[in-house]
């Protein structure tokens, strides 16, 4: 009969910290691999330092569904582990959440460091050791786990190793991609690794010309040049950059590019969603005749802001001295319509390093979605960003994080007291 039940997790982000903590709640002796000292470096920075700990979606169906890459794999860890039971979780180790718009769930102290803390009394109160170190082999025989080594040249034996090593973006929090290599090495497939969540690089100058301009209240639409179909429409805020653009509304359409072919996707920015484009001609109208003297770029900056007048009025090809009792009915029309529908050809994805999450990673058809555990090497299991699943903004990337990470943790233990039992 085994007695000893050692699973090794490697990473302390949040799916290793609660897989950890399961497993080790469970009876499983644990032991946690961490290369920073401290845990959950990404956790901490995540919703600007507020943490969107995850989406208070009750239905399967409706989480599946804010997963673009390969949801329906996720069925068995969230319905086994869904967002309530994450907001439990979490109110059960005393922090209070509070659910803002789009069913965001947030700590009510807007600290991420709350979400952080209460990682940490987990894995301590259930018994879990810690020890800092940098994972860099996970050592197999005849398709079996056997432990790992690290850079500081250990070898720890186990009977179950689970790989929560994060994605490839933010490399300074630790995530830096160690557990592709871990899964490639044990014959895994790793899909193609591409951002997701991502800023994006456009060709049209006026990004660059505009950079540092944060726009509030503007709405947007993606239309996919390839499918010849609007894919995104969204309202809110976003941010020209020297490269392109970015800002919330802009990492949400970049999760809805799942084929980034330079200029397949356009994004048009409609800079006065609040005016229908007649309304917008009576207001402009009405500026010109209380300014008939005056040029059109000066009298623009009633409406728009000044970096935007130049490249709005290039754009509607009206010289920017233009007088504006010169300014044709034509002339007019297609300054309304670049107001209304500012196009932008996106080139790329910013680089990965500086996405939300990363899209790709470990292939699901070779994991077992009921138990988490690799189909090709015994013992050996994935949980978290490294797996080929990635989701919208709201709370849903660190939900796939819990849900997949309990799921590890539990059938990591359960495997092997089955086996004893069964012995
Ligand atoms: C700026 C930013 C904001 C975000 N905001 C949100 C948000 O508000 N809501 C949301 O749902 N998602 C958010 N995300 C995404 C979310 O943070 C990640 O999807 C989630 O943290 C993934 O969890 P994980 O446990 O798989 O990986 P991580 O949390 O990245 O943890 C992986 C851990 O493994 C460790 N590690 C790696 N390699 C080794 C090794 N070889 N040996 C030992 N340790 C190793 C790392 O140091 C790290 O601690 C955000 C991401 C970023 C970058």
């Amino acid at each position: 009969m085994k007695m000893s039940n050692k699973v090794i997790v490697i990473g302390a982000g949040a799916a290793g910290n609660m897989a950890a903590g399961v497993a080790a709640e469970n009876g499983a002796d644990v032991l946690l691999l961490e290369r920073n000292e401290k845990i959950a470096r990404k956790v901490m920075i995540t919703g600007k330092g507020r943490c969107n700990v995850t989406n208070n979606v009750s239905d399967v169906q409706e989480f599946i569904s804010n997963i673009p890459g390969n949801g329906r794999f996720l069925y068995g860890s969230f319905s086994a582990f869904n967002s309530q039971d994450v907001i439990d979780f979490f109110e059960d180790y005393g922090v209070k959440l509070k659910v803002e718009r789009g069913n965001r769930v947030f700590p009510e102290s807007d600290k991420a460091v709350d979400i952080v803390d209460a990682l940490n009394r987990y894995i301590t109160d259930s018994g879990v050791k810690r020890k800092t170190e940098r994972v860099t082999k996970i050592v197999a025989d005849n398709g079996c786990v056997k432990g790992v080594e690290t850079e500081s040249g250990n070898f720890y034996e186990a009977d179950a190793v689970i790989v929560a090593t994060g994605g490839l973006s933010y490399p300074k929090t630790g995530s830096s991609g160690d557990g592709y290599s871990f899964a490639r090495d044990l014959g895994h497939t790793v899909t193609e690794l591409r951002p997701s969540l991502s800023a994006l690089i456009c060709r049209e100058g006026l990004c660059s010309e505009c950079m540092g301009l944060s726009l509030k209240n503007v709405a947007i639409k993606v239309f996919d040049t390839k499918k010849k179909k609007e894919i995104y429409d969204d309202f809110g805020e976003m941010l020209f950059t020297h490269f392109g653009v970015s800002g919330p509304m802009i990492l949400s359409a970049s999760a809805h590019m799942r084929d980034m072919v330079k200029e397949r996707y356009e994004i048009y920015i409609d800079l006065k969603p609040a005016l229908s484009n007649e309304k917008l001609d009576a207001r402009i109208l009405r500026d010109f005749a209380d300014n008939s003297n005056k040029s059109i770029s000066n009298v623009l900056g009633l409406l728009l802001p000044k970096s935007l007048i130049s490249p709005v009025l290039r754009m509607s090809q009206i010289k920017a001295s233009e007088k504006v009792n010169q300014i044709t009915k034509e002339m007019r029309m297609n300054l309304v319509n670049t107001i209304k529908s500012l196009k932008l050809t996106v080139l790329d994805f910013n680089d990965i390093t500086e996405a939300i999450v990363t899209s790709g990673g470990v292939k699901i058809s070779e994991i077992n979605p009921k138990t988490m555990e690799s189909k090709l090497c015994e013992g050996l299991y994935f949980a978290g960003e490294v797996i080929d699943c990635d989701g919208y903004t709201g709370g849903f990337n660190l939900q796939i994080a819990f849900s997949t990470g309990h799921l590890a943790g539990t059938s990591a233990s359960n495997k092997f007291s089955e086996e004893s039992y069964y012995d």
